[in-house]
């Protein structure tokens, strides 16, 4: 049987929840286990609003629309992302200025973003990869400085901290993904966390259309009317019901995550001999076990890797591709070589990790990679 990357779990509770959602009546959005979703996440990680979505690209597309992009305003974010990331901003005709990895780590290298800053320029975006924080404290400092807004995407980094701080309720405004490739999930889902009390009420707004329906709702005006530009970014409460039951489990899946990341990190602590490098976590950061990836020397090297795994029945795989060489971007891109970017895009490989990954499939996958380096290099 194949070892799969990927297998969404499921607590138990799903099903049951749903059924709820269905028997209480309203299974459009903002029901009662939105609502319940809503006060967990803002007792557990302080957002001062926590609005569910059905993506973290719609929660994006929302964060575009509340800092009021323009066409020609500029962003600062990573290359080596998901798309959705900068096409949220790009829907609404920003410039994207792309900004490299660290050599250490796939996160962007702050220290790079000042010589970036323009007059135009809006938004920083860090993205938090494999849920490790990027360096906050410096963003923060250069958004202040130069007046800008800190967007985070923080859609794999549920449950993790910066300084003790929790991603997502560092900056302005942050996206979380529910997707079910995450550590939490609902299948599709997203959510966006608003730090900054003055944008509450208008992403409410934006959220539901552009209408007020959510202050028609609490009895704060007696009709609602279109007042904003906006879109149908709420998920049916069918999607929160699911997420609830997530919810709840949210310590047993990140110790169970964690056990398997720190049994990796363990056998596979030795590849660093071979010039490989491993997951590295910041002082400043915790550790959310998103992801375990390694970064090959080359790009051959990882082709025969993921070769390897396969012919042994494990399914193990790369990530992005560098954004600024991309059909849509290339011809956008102000020209600049990224080279750590590129080299994530030809060298990282990510390995099986979910709930129900078994120890003896760690120690099996560990063990091939362990070989196949061995063979390798004694050659
Ligand atoms: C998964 C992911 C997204 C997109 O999330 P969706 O909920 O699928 O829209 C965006 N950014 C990053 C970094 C992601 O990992």
């Amino acid at each position: 049987m194949m070892i799969p990357f990927n297998k969404p779990y499921l607590t138990g509770k799903e099903a049951h929840y749903l059924y709820q959602a269905v028997l209480s009546g309203k299974i459009s959005g903002d029901g009662i286990f939105t609502k319940k979703c809503h006060s967990w996440f803002e007792e557990r990680y302080g957002f001062q609003k926590s609005l569910l979505t059905t993506s973290c690209t719609d929660a994006l597309e929302m964060a575009a629309i509340l800092v009021n992009i323009e066409p020609g305003d500029e962003v600062i974010a990573p290359s080596y992302t998901f798309v959705s990331t900068v096409n949220a901003f790009v829907l609404r005709g920003a410039k994207i200025v792309f900004v490299d990895c660290l050599p250490d780590h796939p996160n962007m290298d702050v220290s790079q973003i000042e010589a970036l800053i323009t007059k135009k320029t809006k938004v920083i975006l860090p993205v938090h990869y494999a849920g490790i924080a990027c360096d906050m404290g410096p963003i923060m400092d250069l958004a202040a400085k130069y007046g800008l807004f800190v967007i985070e995407d923080a859609a794999q980094a549920i449950d993790s901290y910066f300084n003790s701080q929790p991603l997502g309720r560092i900056g302005h405004l942050g996206g979380f993904s529910f997707h079910e490739t995450k550590n939490i999930i609902s299948g599709e889902g997203g959510m966006l966390a608003v730090n900054e009390p003055g944008m509450i009420e208008r992403a409410e707004i934006i959220r539901e259309k552009g209408t007020n329906r959510s202050q028609f709702f609490r009895g704060q005006v007696d009709k609602y009317s279109w007042v904003d530009i906006g879109s149908s970014f709420l998920p049916s409460d069918i999607i929160a019901a699911f997420l609830f039951a997530q919810l709840e489990h949210l310590d047993d899946i990140q110790a169970k995550r964690k056990a398997i990341w720190d049994l990796y990190h363990e056998k596979l602590g030795a590849l660093a001999q071979y010039g490989v490098q491993l997951p590295y976590i910041p002082a400043y950061a915790t550790n959310n076990a998103h992801m375990f990836y390694l970064v090959c020397n080359s790009l051959d090297e990882r082709t025969a890797l993921i070769q390897l795994l396969k012919d042994n029945g494990i399914l193990s795989v790369f990530h992005y591709l560098s954004l600024h060489k991309s059909q849509f971007y290339a011809d956008k891109h102000d020209g600049r070589a990224l080279p750590e970017t590129d080299r994530y895009a030809d060298c990282l490989v990510r390995l099986p990790l979910f709930y129900e990954l078994e120890t003896a499939d760690v120690l099996k996958i560990s063990d091939l990679i362990l070989g196949f380096y061995q063979n390798r290099f004694s050659a």
